[in-house]
């Protein structure tokens, strides 16, 4: 098995890298409000820093509460870069980074470049000929469940199914790859935690094999529940999917939910397919309604999320799988093509920007001065930015109280 998710030092920021198209995500590309809650979609663009600034207030992990404020100590200015496929996101790059994959900006980094590896190992798979089978698996829960529990008993549950000599007869039956990742949402009913699985099969799967493999994990996974928590699984705690065979859209497509979850809040984004059925919310959610309301009870579910997901995988894959997704030279050349910075401002100036909630701001004055337009807002805060670099003398405060005066 291959942790996906181990590298825990703070990252630098990747881009923001479009989504392709089919996936139905054309908020993205749509410009976000300044520091102002973001509606449908919490994640696009900058919204994703008005949610790492709601994040920092209630978080108990320092990394969080410090990710993004800080320059890294071989670099004493931070730039603001195109990014995105189409060019037309920014991001930021020079700070120190959380990298947690409940961190709104970081998550989505990691999001955008592993949907891409996923992407690029099913559409290898598939034209080798093999099929992909899509299911979900859950857990019986309660409200007053604790999330650890729920998530152990997860764990538990899929090695119990999917390894051992149950393991071994379902790889002679073709099943040579997978992929799990870990959703989680919150409703009535407390923490739902569940997986998303893709597996892949050798060869083309017949009625007859579909018919087999789905009866082994709806037995092996009700036993493995029974075993881990005593609780009897309903027939709707097993979900299969099945997309056209070779249609490796829909592998993308679910690929992208699959994603999602890890960084939960990109549902939001494909909120045209059906998600949230149990009046769930996902985590970005949470942290979007703590964000607008401020309320205690969403701060404690949004700590108790933290303390049950901790060192937790959210990404698993069989050995090998991301293997055949990694980038060819060519793409990885096309990707450092991007890095020219449109803005350079010193550390001290960003976190001051930060600490005034302005850097939604600044992220739209970046945007339309790209697009031609010189705003007000450009003038100053670009002026200010040049200053910074050269005045090394003010602290933080002293730009604090600058920004104060603006307009
Ligand atoms: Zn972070």
């Amino acid at each position: 098995m291959l942790d996906t998710n181990s590298s825990r030092s703070p990252t630098k920021p990747r881009g923001y890298a479009a989504q392709s198209p089919s996936l139905g995500n054309r908020g993205v590309s749509a410009p976000d409000g300044v520091g102002r809650a973001p509606d449908k979609a919490p994640l696009k663009k900058h919204g994703r820093w008005w949610m790492l600034r709601q994040a920092r207030k209630i978080t108990q992990r320092k990394s969080m509460r410090c990710c993004g404020l800080y320059a890294h100590p071989d670099e004493n200015a931070v730039s603001i870069v195109r990014s995105g496929k189409k060019g037309d996101e920014l991001a930021v790059r020079g700070v120190l980074r959380c990298g947690s994959m409940i961190c709104p900006v970081c998550s989505h980094g990691k999001q955008v470049e592993r949907l891409g590896q996923v992407q690029r190992a099913s559409k290898k798979l598939i034209e080798k000929g093999y099929t992909a089978l899509f299911l979900t698996l859950t857990i019986p829960h309660k409200r007053e469940d604790d999330l650890g529990f729920l998530l152990d008993g997860l764990q538990r549950a899929w090695r119990l199914t999917f390894s051992g000599r149950a393991g071994k007869l379902q790889k002679e039956r073709g099943l040579k790859h997978y992929l799990r990742c870990l959703d989680l949402t919150h409703g009535q009913n407390g923490f739902h935690p569940h997986y998303h699985a893709i597996l892949f099969f050798d060869h083309i799967l017949t009625d007859d094999d579909l018919f087999w493999f789905e009866m082994e994990i709806r037995h092996r996974w009700g036993r493995a529940i029974e075993k881990t928590t005593g609780k009897a699984l309903v027939s709707r705690g097993v979900r299969f999917d099945y997309p056209e065979e070779g249609d490796v859209g829909a592998v993308s497509t679910y690929a992208m939910k699959l994603q999602a979850l890890t960084g939960a809040g990109m549902e939001a984004l494909l909120s045209q397919t059906k998600e949230g059925k149990d009046g769930g919310r996902t985590i970005w959610e949470i942290l979007r309604d703590y964000g607008r309301k401020g309320e205690a009870r969403d701060a404690a579910i949004w700590r108790d999320m933290e303390n049950g997901t901790h060192r937790r995988r959210w990404v698993v894959a069989s050995k090998g799988f991301l293997e055949f997704g990694e980038e060819d030279e060519d793409d990885q050349d096309e990707e450092q093509e991007e890095a020219e910075p449109l803005l350079k401002l010193s550390a001290v100036f960003w976190r001051a920007l930060c600490c005034r909630e302005m850097e939604g701001r600044l992220f739209d004055a970046v945007l339309e001065v790209t697009e031609g337009r010189v705003t007000e807002d450009w003038l100053i805060l670009s002026r200010m930015a040049a200053l910074s670099l050269t005045s090394a003398r003010m602290t933080c405060s002293d730009w604090i109280l600058e920004l104060s005066r603006f307009p």
